[in-house]
């Protein structure tokens, strides 16, 4: 083995070797079929990654295809949102977009061809009949009192099902495997039901739908699909998709499982998403809180940042929990390479340089991005009336604390050297404003004065500052397992702070900014202009603090 092979993942290994047996005659062409009953989340886009990222690296295909068997929950809008999504995260499907609902012809003459074999049969049973008569994994199922009749009845009965003679609920067809089966979902499995729904393509056009089981191995094997690429709860469904395609000698595709994604911190299940979004916990699906593609395109991720989680963390035969950090680490990661450095205080304190001249203005200059130099630099006013952060000023400040007090001495980042030499208090005794001198000959890139000052703070000039609305973003919940609780909700671990409002002042530029537009507070962390953002009004979102401010408690 080469030291290449050896990095493959278990998927790769696969393709290599039906590459060299020519199993498909060469081709690799996978699919990502998301059902369109949610928007996508960051466990789809480990899918996404590996389907369309397998197809990139061996010069295959990739198709999207909305596997949308289930006509009530179906929404085109979530078709429209997943398609934005998925380009959005870089990717190009092959061709057309194609739908389950596309080979409805296809999938009711095969269940015609199952009925002529002899391999499927009309049931009368209830929903409630079928479910007790399967047996349990360790104790045979009885077969049903329909199960063999005639294939010209069956025939009959399938077409009058077809065309709505029949109440929902009162037939179903099913195929004839094996009701004592080991594999409970080779026990005659129900493919197809009476629905009188509306479906978001077909209309009213059809009666009876095909279930996902039955749908989804043939559409794979409908379009050629070469590895079926899927999470391991369908291993055991693998018997079911192999029996339908050999029962009509059908092209054969191969399915591989892998283990899905799981996060801590976070929930994936789209019912529970859609709970969160109904129930208003949330302001819709892409709310900059919510585990999905747009809301954290809107927090303002990275499609680089996503991508390079997904990749990151692996292809496994095995369920394991990925820390949330890791993701966080990548946005981090990617943006501090493509951001610009800007000020905004968030929580504001007055400072007066007392010995710098009233009602002058400076320019300065400063460095977009240390990252990228060819960023250039911008022009920034600096007066004696300034905004710090409250935090960074202590009364009675510790040895350690290289920021301001009494008597200390800072940098101003861009600027000058200050000392910090008086203060102002209110009636309460609450400080309200600080008093500081300035060495003219410390300005930042032509420092003369030899004076030394540990700490570096940001600021902005309070006749320049712009107010700007800041929602300060933190993980929904507070709990790593938060529908891994056998007595509670998910609910019952929201995180009470996952979003603060407040007003704070920023430097002018800021107003330029255009919704998506993304920056590093310096020393505050990431930030992205929102998408409701405007000149008038602009609103930015916290992506994610400098540092891991979750790991402490972790460790605890
Ligand atoms: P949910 O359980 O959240 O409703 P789902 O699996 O029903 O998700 P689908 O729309 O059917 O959602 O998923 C489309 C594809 O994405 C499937 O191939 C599925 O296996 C894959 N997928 C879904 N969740 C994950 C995950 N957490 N990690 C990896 N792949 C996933
Ligand atoms: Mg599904």
């Amino acid at each position: 083995m080469t030291e290449e092979k050896k990095s493959l993942n278990f998927i790769e290994q696969i393709i290599e070797k039906d590459l060299e047996t020519g199993k498909f005659d060469g081709r690799v062409h996978t699919r990502f079929p998301p059902e369109p009953n949610g928007f996508l989340h960051i466990g789809h886009a480990k899918s996404i990654c590996l389907n369309f990222g397998i197809a990139t690296q061996y010069a295959g295909k990739t198709n999207l295809r909305f596997d949308d068997t289930n006509p009530s929950k179906e929404e085109q809008r979530y078709v429209d949102a997943i398609r934005e999504d998925i380009q959005w995260l870089g990717f190009e499907w092959n061709e057309d977009v194609l739908f389950a609902s596309d080979y409805f012809n296809n999938l009711y003459d095969y269940a015609v061809r199952l009925i002529k074999l002899g391999k499927a049969y009309i049931d009368d049973s209830t929903a409630e009949e079928i479910a007790a008569s399967k047996g349990t994994p360790t104790v045979p199922g009885k077969e049903s009192p329909f199960r063999n009749r005639s294939v010209e009845e069956n025939l009959d009965l399938f077409e009058r099902m077809k065309k709505g003679e029949f109440d929902e609920g009162a037939k179903v067809l099913r195929v004839k495997i094996d009701m004592a089966h080991p594999n409970m979902h080779m026990r005659d499995p129900v493919v197809y039901r009476i629905k009188k729904a509306h479906h978001h393509r077909t209309g009213d056009d059809w009666n009876i739908y095909p279930m996902y089981d039955f749908a989804h191995g043939y559409s794979d094997s409908i379009e050629g699909i070469t590895h079926s690429l899927c999470t391991l709860e369908f291993e055991v469904h693998r018997p079911l998709y192999d029996w339908l395609i050999d029962a009509l000698d059908l092209y054969h595709p191969q399915q591989i499982e892998f283990a899905r994604l799981n996060l801590n911190y976070t929930i994936m299940s789209k019912r529970k998403l859609l709970q969160l979004v109904q129930e208003g916990v949330v302001n819709g699906w892409d709310d900059p809180r919510m585990p999905t593609i747009s809301g954290m395109r809107r927090r303002g991720y990275t499609p680089e940042s996503i991508r390079n989680f997904a990749t990151g963390v692996g292809i496994a035969k095995r369920e394991n929990i990925i820390d949330i950090s890791r993701l966080e680490h990548s946005v981090r990661q990617h943006l501090n390479k493509i951001t610009p450095r800007v000020m905004a205080v968030l929580n504001p304190l007055r400072l007066v340089i007392t010995n710098y001249p009233e009602g002058k203005t400076e320019e300065l200059s400063l460095i977009n991005n240390p990252e990228m130099p060819e960023e250039g630099e911008r022009v920034l006013p600096f007066s004696r009336d300034l905004y710090i952060e409250r935090e960074d000023f202590m009364e009675d400040p510790p040895k350690k604390f290289f920021r301001l007090g009494p008597g200390r001495t800072v940098r101003l980042k861009g600027a000058y050297i200050i000392t910090c030499d008086g203060m102002v208090k209110d009636d309460d005794g609450n400080v309200i404003e600080l008093r500081c001198t300035y060495y003219p000959d410390s300005k930042s890139g032509e420092d003369t004065s030899g004076i030394k000052a540990k700490g570096v703070l940001h600021w902005v000039s309070i006749d320049h500052a712009k107010d700007v609305e800041v929602r300060l973003y933190d993980r929904l919940f507070n709990d790593e397992a938060p529908d891994g609780h056998k007595d509670k909700s998910f609910m019952d671990f929201l995180n009470p702070d996952s979003l603060k409002i407040i007003t704070a002042k920023a430097e002018p530029s800021l107003l330029n900014a255009k919704p998506g537009d993304k920056f590093q507070f310096m020393r505050k962390g990431y930030f992205c202009a929102d998408l409701d953002s405007t000149s008038e009004n602009p609103i930015f979102n916290r992506t994610v603090t400098l540092r891991d401010g979750w790991a402490k408690a972790r460790k605890k």
